[in-house]
């Protein structure tokens, strides 16, 4: 799971989940220097689609 964190120098959003019961996390880095990170299905779903709209690809166009 190591490899998959994001780091500055290779940015990403990486989701985890590590059984159907236990709560997701996800850590995200973006290349313009945002990071973020949340615990929790409800977080992760709220990280994730404010990353989108403001991150990651939503940056390159
Ligand atoms: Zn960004």
């Amino acid at each position: 799971m190591a490899d998959l964190t994001p780091t500055p120098d290779r940015p990403g959003l990486h989701i985890s989940k590590p059984s159907p019961s236990a709560p997701a996390s996800a850590k995200a880095v973006c290349h313009c220097g945002a990071s973020a990170s949340a615990t929790g299905d409800t977080q992760v779903a709220t990280l994730v689609t404010g990353w989108n709209a403001h991150h990651g690809t939503a940056h390159g166009k």
